[in-house]
């Protein structure tokens, strides 16, 4: 057999149980998301080149090296998302979004880093995204800490995970912050791996973040960023830090936590684990006031954070299987063409349901046990005559037969009464069958 066309190297196909972890994660993304009150948006999947280069910053890795940028078919030069932010910054400018300022929106999907592919790292993935954009309260970033914190604990991975935060002050803190930075690293020129001497000209900062074991040394000596806060940045900090208090979100201080982005000031945090080997950062984030300017817009403060959904996926248990709970096996012809009908009763009815129709008796029960099904329908031409069904409980064996006008109804008690309707709502009504909604008043 020939192998034919492979995947793209940083690419994945997600299947089987991988796929459920993924909507597990994305699930628990958006029931915690409409309990903070953010909105849900769906962007462009590619923006502007300028989009991009303008506001993550040409000196960072992202655009620099990890950017699938390509022209189009009218010349144009295009990029596919390396993150949500800066699309969002835009529709912000472009929409007209200001009149909804503070505005709290929240987004999933792919984005692209032409990055080397390991584990917990690819070139396509996926990420969940949050963020408050027109406010310069330090009520969001706890609001958007809090949401984080949340959607870990809904994950049930709170416990292995840290979130480490630090402030990189305003304008005038970052510019001290970063000629001290400038003055150690200068000092250690030698220890220093050749990416970060290249980083020191333009981007000093980003060698506190380098991945690059020669550079940890160096990096972890080099000044903290607290003897140059301003009191506005201290202050601000402090609010932001009583109120994870307050809202009860554990945190620590990472004195030397900088962002791999150019845009962010005052807050930045990352949740942490040591359960994933180097790609530890499982969600990360900041306040990013200089943003929307950078893009052309007026002075707009924001803060956001963004969660690799594959390094989520990693950590959780293992979901429950996705199981059908009713297959008809119908055998013979008459039985065949009238399950078809039946079919769509039942999934109109709310009952999950697959039908196994290929080979022998036996096959088509262990089609049907596989799929998880609690309840088999057993459908022969004789009993299409006599309008009826049999009914075998998979787990016990029991079998019983039903009317086929009250199959429906009879399959939905049964799965309602042992709680596989999940979210649905029932109660028994006065003669005795089990009805979908709450009782009449
Ligand atoms: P890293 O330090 O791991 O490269 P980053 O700082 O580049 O991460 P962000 O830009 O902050 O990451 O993206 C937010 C999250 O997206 C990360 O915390 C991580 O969970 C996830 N992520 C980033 N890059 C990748 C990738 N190439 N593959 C899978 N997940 C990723
Ligand atoms: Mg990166």
């Amino acid at each position: 057999m020939s192998k034919g066309p492979q995947r793209v190297r940083g690419t994945q196909d997600i299947w089987g149980e991988q796929a459920d972890r993924f909507g597990r994660v994305v699930e628990a993304f958006d029931k915690v998301r409409r309990l903070y009150g953010f909105q849900r948006i769906e962007m462009p999947v590619f923006e502007d080149t300028q989009v991009f280069a303008r506001s993550i910053g040409e000196t960072t890795d992202i655009v620099s090296k990890e950017m699938y940028t390509f022209p189009d078919r009218g010349g144009d030069s295009l990029t596919l998302r390396p993150e949500f932010t800066a699309g969002i910054c835009r529709a912000y400018l472009s929409e007209g979004w200001q009149q909804l300022a503070p505005l709290k929106v929240a987004t999933h999907g792919p984005v692209f880093r032409y990055e080397r592919p390991q584990k917990g790292r690819f070139r396509q993935f996926h990420q969940l995204d949050a963020e408050i954009i027109g406010t310069d309260s330090p009520l969001a970033d706890v609001e958007l800490l809090a949401f984080a914190d949340q959607l870990l604990e809904e994950l049930g991975i709170a416990e292995g995970v840290t979130l480490q935060l630090n402030t990189l002050g305003d304008a005038e803190t970052r510019d001290a912050w970063r000629t001290a930075l400038v003055e150690h690293f200068e000092k250690h020129r030698g220890e220093l791996s050749e990416d970060s001497l290249a980083r020191l000209d333009k981007n000093p900062l980003r060698i506190l973040d380098s991945k690059d074991p020669k550079d940890r040394p160096v990096a972890d000596t080099a000044p903290a960023i607290d003897d140059f806060l301003t009191v506005e940045a201290a202050d601000f900090f402090a609010k932001v830090t009583s109120g994870l208090d307050a809202a009860g979100v554990a945190w620590t201080r990472n004195a030397r936590l900088v962002r791999g982005l150019d845009y962010y000031r005052h807050t930045a945090f990352e949740f942490v684990t040591d359960r994933l080997g180097a790609q530890g950062t499982v969600l990360a984030g900041g306040r990013y006031d200089g943003l929307i300017e950078a893009l052309g817009g007026p002075h707009t403060p924001a803060v956001g954070w963004a969660a690799g959904i594959e390094r989520l996926a990693m950590l959780i248990d293992s979901p429950k299987v996705e199981r059908i709970y009713t297959a008809l096996v119908p055998l013979g012809p008459a039985a065949e063409a009238k399950a078809v009908g039946l079919l769509a009763e039942m999934r109109g009815e709310g009952v999950s349901c697959d039908m196994a129709f290929r080979g022998n008796l036996k096959k088509r029960l262990a089609k049907a046990s596989a799929a998880g099904a609690r309840w088999v329908v057993l459908l022969g031409d004789d009993e299409i005559a006599a309008g009826e069904a049999t009914i075998r409980d998979m787990e016990t064996g029991a079998q019983s037969s039903a009317p086929l006008d009250f199959l429906a109804m009879e399959l939905f008690e049964r799965l309602a009464a042992n709680d596989f309707m999940e979210g649905v709502i029932t109660h028994v009504a006065e003669d005795g069958t089990r009805k979908v909604g709450l009782p009449p008043k």
